[in-house]
């Protein structure tokens, strides 16, 4: 009977949950390090609902109706 705790337990990575590499801690590997990247400057630039009216929808629409 062998109690084997792991040596080192860094934690979880915060996107999938999975045990962290230590390479890419404190997330488990480098896609997972992307996606929180991505996350933080998503956030940084506090880039706005995407709303991209269509030019070709302004006034054309109007012309149809
Ligand atoms: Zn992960």
């Amino acid at each position: 009977m062998t109690t084997e705790k792991p040596a080192e337990i860094v934690g979880r990575c915060p996107i999938c949950k999975r045990p962290t590499d230590a390479t890419y801690r404190p997330f488990c590997s480098r896609r997972c390090s992307d996606v929180d990247l991505q996350r933080w400057f998503a956030g940084s630039y506090a880039i706005p609902a995407i709303e991209v009216d269509d030019p070709d929808m302004e006034g054309g629409d109007l012309e149809i109706g």
